[in-house]
């Protein structure tokens, strides 16, 4: 089942990715969607919106009875008289009983990825390889389909969430015939279960480096206090703030290429085995299913169309962003030579920390500086206020409601105009030991209409931001801060919906736009007086960051730009080859030569990224290149706030109106049009992307 994550390789700041939503088969959806904001029962003080603490035993047996309730109002529907077959009585119900299941198992699900127990964690992850097999089962069940095709939808919204809510089913084999369809059930739970274990593998690889002192010169204090001491040295994990941390200051060579391989060769034998048969899998059902790909089967539906349509998109940044890189690389080069003399060519472990010192160099001024006035705490509540100025709403902390960890906290939010409660918000940022090792946010509860009364939608953030040591609360960088408005961006999507049907409220929008918000939100970072209203020094919280600090960090946004979206770029293309091949690739080899392609920098042969790019196992598989395509749409919407002011509610509340509250009731192409007034164009991502101007980098609309 789904997942989502993103996660930056590293790549000093440029942008990070991460997300997530996840949701159950594709979006749907319905309705003319009211943008009055539903009211909703209120919440009573201190009582969590889902619960947070399971003993052994009790998650399998809540599943198992979800789902026993689940078919009986599926049967119920499909047993419906024809006569009796309304599209409230079909349809509808069906979406009630779909989003009754979910809002059941999603909290249990997600509890696979952060309990602390690892007995009731695994109970989570086996939920949620069940769910999958379950609800690839609901949309291969022929009696239920036909009672559901056919009905007349009354309105155009109607009209959409019908015909996406059928095309799950045909994209599930219910126009074949019995025994063609029953193959490709099995195909499709053989899938489930691979992706499981590959997921399941990543959450709980427990991969570790040990270094001497010596071994990790460079790396700062505050970093080192938060590594496992040993006799010595340190052991090293591969979440992300140890990873980072040494890709970024460690001055060995030596400990960067140690820490790299480590990293890339995580899972890599069991889940290069699980990709390369998931793919061979994907490949053969999209020939079942009558697509010429798995790109084509996965891409259908959405705005991009079809694979031939997304190659054009790519094609014609590559060439531009292979220049802009090979420039970049040059200036590298160089540096690198500077600190060792015997140096020839750049290597992939290098590029982090030769970018940092570049930057210091020529910003002057050094990240550790800067992050001392972002804590997290004070950062975050920044980024609540702005949203709460564009949005109209208030988000406060519910104090002593029952959460999985103490380092987990749970926000309500509310309308400003008349204090409803419009959802709920657990954040938990930090590491833990068998915890979801990089950033995303999970649908917990889905917003709807639910017997005639909104149900109000409740999401969680689940990251692995800086921990707090003992004499520092936990500090971010600028990279850090793009993470958190990202997130919180999906956060906001999934939270401010307004569409009654849960499987298409929220963030269950087109894959191809559902990068859009959260990448919308993290541009908030760079603009000076939002990253000054950020800023708290962590030792006297009122010491706002110094103008000229600040306005050096802005500047420095896109250092090694064109290094960063070769990558996406590299892993974009993988995942697009990976998925169009006519045959099983070897997988590491792909992405080999992608990636050599794309940086000109050479990958050792040992390396096994696929392993770990979680994405191709999470839901983003022939869905990756939709970061790169929801940010066209991305920075379009920024754009008009640069030029309406970054806190102006009149466009904040045009924003929530027309686009975050409307989940997939209008395609992504219709919200864009509706909020721009116009055709989204190009011009703004190519000047993001450093290659306005450059030969080959098409049209500039
Ligand atoms: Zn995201």
């Amino acid at each position: 089942m789904p997942l989502l994550t993103g996660f930056p390789d590293f790549s000093l700041h440029a942008l990070v990715i991460v997300l997530v939503a996840l949701l159950i088969v594709t979006p749907g959806c319905l309705e003319r969607t009211s943008s009055i904001t539903p009211s909703s029962p209120a919440a009573t003080a201190e009582t969590a919106p889902v619960r947070a603490e399971y003993s052994p035993g009790e998650i399998p047996a809540l599943g198992a009875a979800a789902e026993t309730r689940a078919n009986a109002s599926l049967n119920a529907i499909a047993a419906l008289p024809p006569g009796e077959r309304t599209f409230d009585a079909t349809i509808v119900a069906f979406d009630t009983a779909m989003t009754d299941y979910t809002d059941a198992i999603f909290p249990m699900t997600l509890m696979g990825y952060v309990y602390p127990d690892h007995q009731v964690a695994d109970e989570g992850m086996a939920l949620e390889a069940s769910s999958a097999v379950f609800l690839n089962d609901v949309y291969t069940r022929r009696g239920l389909y036909d009672a559901l095709k056919g009905q007349v939808p009354r309105t155009p919204a109607e009209s959409r969430f019908y015909n996406l809510t059928i095309r799950k089913f045909e994209k599930n084999g219910l126009n074949l015939p019995d025994d063609r369809l029953e193959k490709v059930r099995q195909m499709n739970d053989r899938l489930s279960g691979l992706t499981s274990r590959y997921s399941a593998n990543l959450n709980n690889d427990n991969t570790t480096v040990t270094f001497s002192e010596a071994d990790l010169a460079g790396v700062p204090e505050s970093s080192l206090a938060t590594f496992e001491k040993i006799p010595g040295g340190y052991r090293v994990t591969m979440k992300n703030p140890d990873y980072v941390a040494v890709m970024k200051y460690a001055s060995s060579s030596a400990t960067r290429k140690a820490m790299y391989l480590a990293y890339f060769n995580r899972q890599a034998d069991e889940n290069t085995a699980l990709l390369e048969e998931a793919i061979a899998i994907r490949r053969n059902l999209s020939a079942e299913l009558g697509y010429a790909t798995w790109a084509d089967y996965r891409i259908d539906g959405r705005m991009a169309g079809n694979a031939t349509n997304v190659m054009a998109f790519l094609d014609a940044i590559k060439e531009p962003l292979q220049e802009k890189t090979r420039a970049e690389n040059a200036e590298l080069l160089l540096l690198k030579q500077e600190l060792d003399p015997t140096a020839t060519t750049l290597d992939p472990w290098d590029i982090s920390y030769l970018q940092n010192i570049r930057m210091i160099r020529t910003y002057s001024y050094d990240e550790n500086e800067v992050k001392e006035y972002f804590p997290v705490d004070t950062t975050l509540q920044g980024i609540f206020q702005i949203y709460g100025e564009l949005f109209g709403i208030r988000i406060t902390e519910v104090t002593g409601a029952d959460v999985w960890s103490p380092d987990v906290s749970l926000y309500r939010v509310t309308n400003e105009s008349d204090g409803a409660t419009i959802g709920y918000l657990y954040l938990d940022l930090y590491p833990r030991e068998g915890k979801y090792g990089h950033f995303a946010t999970f649908p917990v509860i889905n917003g709807r209409m639910k017997d005639g009364a909104w149900s109000v939608p409740v999401t969680a953030i689940v990251g692995n931001f800086p921990a707090p040591t003992d004499n520092r609360p936990g500090l971010l960088t600028p990279g850090d801060i793009e993470t958190l408005f990202h997130e919180s961006g999906h956060a906001m999507h999934n939270l401010l919906t307004t569409v009654p049907y849960g499987t298409v409220s929220g963030f269950n929008a087109e894959w191809d736009f559902v990068e859009t918000p959260s990448q919308t939100l993290q541009e908030w970072t760079y603009d000076p007086d939002v990253l000054t209203s950020l800023s708290g020094h962590y030792a006297n919280t009122s010491q706002k960051i110094p103008p000229s600090l600040r306005d050096r960090v802005i500047a420095a946004r896109d250092v090694g730009s064109g290094y960063y979206y070769s990558t996406q770029l590299a892993k974009t293309l993988e995942d697009m080859e990976f998925h169009m091949a006519d045959s099983t690739p070897d997988t590491q080899a792909v992405y080999a030569r992608l990636y050599n392609e794309m940086t000109g920098l050479s990958l050792p042969e040992e390396i096994h990224q696929p392993a770990s790019f979680s994405h191709l196992m999470g839901e983003y598989d022939a869905g990756y290149y939709g970061y790169l395509w929801s940010k066209v749409y991305a920075l379009e919407i920024a754009d008009t706030f640069t030029r309406d002011g970054m806190t102006n509610r009149t466009t904040g509340m045009r924003f929530r109106q027309e686009i975050l509250a409307q989940g997939n009731i209008r395609d992504g192409g219709v919200l864009m049009e509706n909020f721009l007034g116009r055709e989204p164009g190009t011009g703004a991502f190519y000047r993001r992307l450093g290659i306005e101007g450059v030969a080959g980098a098409g049209n500039t609309s």
